[in-house]
């Protein structure tokens, strides 16, 4: 049977636009169908309007710190709608560039909500297109639990298009993104509290590395709330906010922030009409070739919910489009030494495996750990201290993880995870020359394991 598109891709995100573009670059007839905005969650709501507020934020301690150097500042001054617009501004030239991307590759573009009607059609705007693939690729949406009051609170969406910065925040949740979002504001000069409901956020990050920020958080006088969980939400007549904690306390504040974990964008999809199923959490199931228990239906990234992140959904993207149009250059994705970054103040980078997991899955390790105070602070008051810690396989010399806190955090360690990647040993970090005066020289000078 003919039909209309040889894959019909559903979302423009990061996985989407990168599954389409090469499939049309491969020969193959392609449409994308985008509700929302062009380039998805990363682009609009994510990683890019995150990273430019993490950088407005950052300013507050450079000002700070301007002085040991003798610089003297009128007292530095901030305004959140300037720098709400600027980001508003470059967001859309990035919409433009994503939809430049899509047309030049030859990618026919439908904007509106597409629903699946059965395991080869796709409406759209009423019309329907058939397709020999659909390529789910939804992405994921925040989640807020049901408490009273929850309609009180707001989500990353709304963050990036606050009127103002709120006095005082209160930021629910202990991952990325509450992480982030609790150094944004307090950077910005919102008092700000961070709310997590276990002993020690930052779950799955490696130990040193969790209570590294902790203390740093704290010595920059974040407000840190571990053991804790608001029981309901309600709206004063001033309009700011009372939270009442599961253990009886209350806290005021103008705006309560959940970062509590996104959930797959199923929203009528129409997966009703297919056999696509569902995993345990709700995320699409697929194999390891991304297919899901209906043959002609494929998904990819958030919405599959494996890691949440926007290269692995590049990666996943490639590997769809080469797996059907091109398979003799088809590679599966690898899973293993995913480098990734928290961009808190200050970051944290790593990769490769935490002290704990490497201790769990049978290693002997040494542990190599340094802790300093970065070169440009040594003439300001700041007392900042960088963490660089490296998990080494006793047996083996082979280096399992590299964890940092601390400034570009990310951009040092993205370079160490294709040494890791490569196999490197402790020994060959050793032997690397370091780079002078730099922190990340750290890396290949530390020369005695903690407890030896
Ligand atoms: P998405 O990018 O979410 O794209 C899905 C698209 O599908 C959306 O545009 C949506 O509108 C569209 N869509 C949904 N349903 C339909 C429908 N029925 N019809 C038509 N269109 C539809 N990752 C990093 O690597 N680094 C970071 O620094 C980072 N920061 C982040 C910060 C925040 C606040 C958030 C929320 C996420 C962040 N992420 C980051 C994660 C990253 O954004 C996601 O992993 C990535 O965007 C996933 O890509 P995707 O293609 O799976 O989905
Ligand atoms: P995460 O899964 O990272 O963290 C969710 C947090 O919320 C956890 O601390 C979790 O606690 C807590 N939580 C979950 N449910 C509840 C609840 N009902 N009540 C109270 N607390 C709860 O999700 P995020 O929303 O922060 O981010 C989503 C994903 O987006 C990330 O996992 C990441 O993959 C991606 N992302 C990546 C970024 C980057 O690369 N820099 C930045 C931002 C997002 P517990 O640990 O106890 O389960």
């Amino acid at each position: 049977m003919a039909y209309d598109f040889d894959l019909y891709v559903i979302g423009a995100g990061s996985g989407g636009v990168r599954a389409a573009r090469f499939a049309a670059g491969f020969g193959a007839k392609v449409a994308v169908a985008e509700s929302r905005y062009l380039g998805g969650t990363c682009v609009n709501v994510g990683c890019v309007p995150k990273k430019l507020l993490v950088y407005g934020a950052h300013f507050a301690e450079d000002f700070e710190q301007a002085s040991g150097f003798g610089w003297s500042l009128d007292e530095a001054r901030f305004d959140w709608a300037t720098l709400i617009a600027n980001k508003d501004r470059e967001i859309n030239r990035l919409n433009g560039i994503y939809r430049n991307l899509l047309v030049n590759s030859g990618v026919t573009l439908h904007e509106g909500h597409a629903k699946i009607v059965d395991p080869h059609t796709v409406e759209i705007n009423g019309e329907r297109h058939t397709a020999e693939n659909i390529l789910i690729a939804t992405g994921g949406w925040p989640q807020i639990p049901e408490i009273p009051g929850h309609e009180h609170a707001i989500s990353s969406n709304q963050a990036f298009f606050l009127k103002e910065l709120p006095k005082r925040v209160l930021v629910v949740g202990g991952g990325y993104i509450a992480v982030e979002f609790a150094g944004i504001f307090h950077g910005l000069g919102a008092q700000t509290t961070l709310l997590y409901r276990g002993e020690l956020f930052l779950r799955g990050f490696d130990g040193s590395v969790r209570k590294h920020l902790q203390e740093e958080l704290t010595k920059r006088g974040m407000d840190l709330q571990f053991n804790a969980d608001i029981e309901r939400i309600d709206k004063q007549a001033d309009g700011s906010l009372k939270v009442t904690l599961k253990d009886g306390r209350q806290l005021e504040a103008d705006c309560v922030f959940y970062a509590t974990g996104r959930r797959p964008m199923l929203d009528n999809l129409g997966l009703e009409n297919t056999g696509v199923k569902l995993d345990k959490k709700g995320f699409v199931e697929v194999d390891d070739l991304y297919q899901t228990a209906e043959p002609s239906i494929l998904a990819l990234g958030d919405v599959i919910g494996r890691v949440q992140l926007t290269p692995v959904a590049l990666a996943e993207g490639m590997a769809v489009a080469r797996r059907l149009f091109k398979p003799e250059q088809y590679r599966p994705v690898d899973y293993k030494m995913i480098p990734t970054a928290v961009f808190s103040l200050p970051n944290i980078g790593t990769v490769g495996l935490t002290e704990e997991e490497a201790r769990e899955a049978g290693h002997e390790v040494q542990i190599f750990e340094s802790r300093f105070r970065p070169m440009k602070l040594t003439l300001t008051e700041c007392q900042e201290r960088t963490l660089m810690k490296l998990v080494v396989d006793a047996q083996t010399d082979k280096v399992l993880g590299c964890h940092m806190v601390g400034p570009e955090a990310g951009e040092i360690v993205q370079g160490l995870a294709i040494a890791l990647k490569a196999g490197a040993t402790k020994r060959h970090f050793d032997e690397t020359i370091g780079v002078h005066p730099t922190a990340a020289e750290e890396f290949v000078t530390l020369r005695t394991p903690v407890g030896a």
